[in-house]
């Protein structure tokens, strides 16, 4: 059974829910590498996004995350918006005219929207950044039968790509200026990507 634009506003309902659960979580990791701002922009941003689903309920999967990936980039500031708004855009032009999203679709969804992280943010993976939860999720993403399946093994590496991001000492964006300091903490970014994606997965295993 494949993901429709309605399956798909169900799924970034749950990612806005799980984006307000998290937010304190995603200030204090954010403050202690960065400038604590990250759970504050992306609660604002997909409160954002919930207003503009209501407002126009967009009929395909593609205008869904168009919607999506505009709301973000008007709305978020910091790295993250012009990042994940990025990421959500080059989503929704890889499934452009799919009514409904099959395991493929998603994956190339995916692939496109690590494409545009890295585009916009020239990170590589190890740079501790959300590239270190969104690259590994897309290649673990490539074994996926089914869009549960793909989004299930995408949220899995995710989290493990985050948890890899501890050690690590930051080369991208404003934790860089800690230097060797940035180590023994968490990337905000990195956990907003697991988070996001397990979202996802649990509304696609539903
Ligand atoms: P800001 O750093 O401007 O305050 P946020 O706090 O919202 O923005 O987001 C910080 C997160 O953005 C970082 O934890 C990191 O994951 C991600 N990030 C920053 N710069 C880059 C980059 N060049 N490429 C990929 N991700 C980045
Ligand atoms: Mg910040």
């Amino acid at each position: 059974m494949g993901c429709t634009a309605e399956d798909l506003v169900t799924a970034i309902r749950a990612a806005a829910d799980t984006v307000a659960d998290h937010r304190v979580e995603l200030i204090q990791l954010d403050r202690v590498i960065g400038d604590g701002d990250h759970g504050e922009n992306l609660a604002r941003g997909f409160t954002a996004v919930l207003a503009a689903l209501e407002q126009s309920t967009p009929d395909s999967p593609s205008a869904v995350l168009k919607t999506v990936a505009s709301t973000l980039i008007s709305k978020v500031g910091g790295a993250a918006g012009p990042l994940y708004g990025t990421a959500f855009l080059r989503a929704s032009a890889a499934v452009k005219d799919k009514a409904e999203l099959g395991p493929a679709d998603v994956l190339a969804a995916l692939t496109a929207a690590l494409g545009g992280v890295v585009a916009r943010g020239k990170a590589e993976p190890g740079d501790k950044t959300m590239v270190d939860a969104l690259d590994p999720a897309v290649k673990a993403a490539a074994a996926g039968e089914s869009v549960a399946e793909v989004l299930a093994l995408a949220a899995d590496a995710a989290e493990k790509g985050a948890d890899a991001t501890v050690p690590l000492v930051a080369r991208k964006g404003r934790a860089s200026y800690l230097g060797e300091r940035s180590a023994d903490h968490m990337d905000p970014g990195a956990r907003s990507t697991s988070l996001l994606l397990r979202a996802f997965a649990e509304v696609a295993a539903r």
